[in-house]
């Protein structure tokens, strides 16, 4: 069974979730997320702004709401 994945990855309200595209030699890697947990969205670019997006997603948002039982 596989799911036809969206031609747009960009995460929106009807599908939160984090969405990172590594950079090229020509490119900035990108990263954006939309948390299913609290509805925050976030979105960066450059290596060191999407680690720290990464970062702040695992850790406060996503999979961490419901480690916290929020
Ligand atoms: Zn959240």
């Amino acid at each position: 069974m596989f799911r036809k994945l969206p031609v747009d990855l960009t995460p929106t309200e009807e599908s939160p979730g984090l969405r990172v595209r590594g950079g090229t030699k020509y490119t900035r890697s990108q990263g954006d997320y939309v948390c299913g947990g609290c509805g925050a969205e976030d979105h960066a670019n450059g290596d060191n702004d999407v680690k720290a997006l990464v970062d702040d997603y695992s850790t406060n948002h996503g999979p961490a709401h419901k480690r916290s039982g929020r």
